[in-house]
């Protein structure tokens, strides 16, 4: 009987285990919607399956040296993967419109560049920008391959699918309503409810859970070498991702998150406003990433009223937050605002300082209304 291997911590093992029996069957489903939090290894999934349906060995896969095995692994490879772009790298011309000799940078040197990344760290949050998407022309390139001659299996990941535009969707669609033979698609993204009902009804959907704090700490070190502290394992929630994303980024912003929050709730106004000017929050990543530490730390305060531990303790007491009494309805009102925050910066309705400002305007006025 073939041999098939998924490797991966043990608390997604019930997955894996459901995929290899569908292997087994010959019932693998030509559309995979895998879901779950960012940064729990769902590309990483993805690519460990397209490997074992690319991989032509007769009694175990993936063997790892085949032809069907050599070209998955390979970044340049790029018909392999549809990678949300910004518009200029969208934009930006096809392999076969460059003259030989050409140092322009095509579309596919950009898929290439970012299937690289997510080879070397699959678990990385923030390997592309917010503005990054999937276009109908990306789509298009992707199904315009299918034309040509060959026999192999055809494995496409489409990662964080919900970064497809209407275009792009309805593109996608056409495709999954008759999906060629021999041919699997493996979306994944952390924000299901953004994919179309349409798209949805096509896939069958796997939701991969997160690890426990134990299995975050091995990856984080088997991918980064390092092991996460305490503090950074309690704000990531069973995402290696997440953890890397904390541990990789600006003390600073970490410490402003926490000012930030502490002069809103008590109302200090001019000294908020000073904080918030001092840093200058120009790019969308780093307010993004403030609110993120915000909208954690408003959760570990409301999980913290119910009587649970802090799962950050020792950040959330250096920044002496919880000295002074908060009520869950005015941190469930501020979580609100913070989504709504986010939302606003992730859409460039407004400008990243801006969008900061009224939302600290709208935390003091939801805590002067007590
Ligand atoms: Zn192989």
């Amino acid at each position: 009987m073939m041999k098939f291997e998924l490797q991966g911590p043990k608390s997604q093992e019930k997955q894996r285990q459901s995929l290899i029996s569908a292997l087994e069957e010959s019932r693998f489903p030509q559309a995979l919607l895998i879901e779950g939090a960012p940064g729990v290894g769902k590309k990483k999934l993805a690519f460990d399956l397209a490997r074992i349906l690319s991989c032509t060995d007769a009694s175990h896969r993936p063997c790892g040296h085949c032809f069907g095995c050599k070209m998955i692994l390979d970044s340049g490879a790029v018909s392999n993967w549809v990678i949300p772009l910004e518009s200029k790298e969208a934009n930006a011309r096809r392999a076969s419109e460059v003259s030989a000799g050409s140092t322009a940078k095509t579309v596919d040197d950009y898929v290439a560049h970012y299937a690289k990344e997510i080879l070397e760290n699959p678990y990385r949050l923030n390997y592309i920008t917010p503005a990054a998407f999937i276009s109908v022309d990306l789509i298009r390139a992707m199904t315009s391959r299918f034309g040509l001659k060959g026999d192999r299996v055809r494995c496409v990941i489409i990662a964080e699918a919900e970064r497809m535009n209407e275009a792009a969707s309805n593109a996608l669609l056409k495709t999954l309503e008759e999906v060629p033979p021999e041919t699997y698609f493996i979306l994944t993204t952390s924000y299901k409810e953004r994919l179309l009902p349409t798209i949805l009804s096509r896939c069958i959907t796997l939701h991969l859970p997160s690890m426990t704090d134990d299995e975050v700490k091995q990856t984080v070190r088997e991918t980064s070498g390092e092991a996460p502290d305490p503090d950074i394992l309690g704000m990531a929630f069973g995402s290696p991702g997440k953890a890397m994303y904390y541990g990789s980024y600006r003390e600073s912003l970490v410490t402003l998150a926490g000012d930030f929050l502490r002069h809103a709730l008590q109302r200090e106004y001019s000294e908020l406003f000073f904080t918030l000017e001092s840093e200058n929050l120009k790019e969308i990543e780093d307010a993004l990433f403030l609110l993120d530490v915000i909208s954690f730390l408003l959760n570990d305060a409301v999980r913290y009223l119910s009587g649970e531990p802090l799962r950050a303790r020792e950040l959330s007491e250096s920044l002496a937050l919880w000295d002074f009494s908060l009520d869950a309805e005015t941190l469930n009102g501020a979580l609100i605002q913070t989504q709504e925050t986010i939302a606003r910066v992730e859409s460039r309705k407004s400008a990243p300082m801006a969008a900061l400002q009224v939302f600290a305007i709208k935390i003091f006025e939801s805590v002067l209304r007590k």
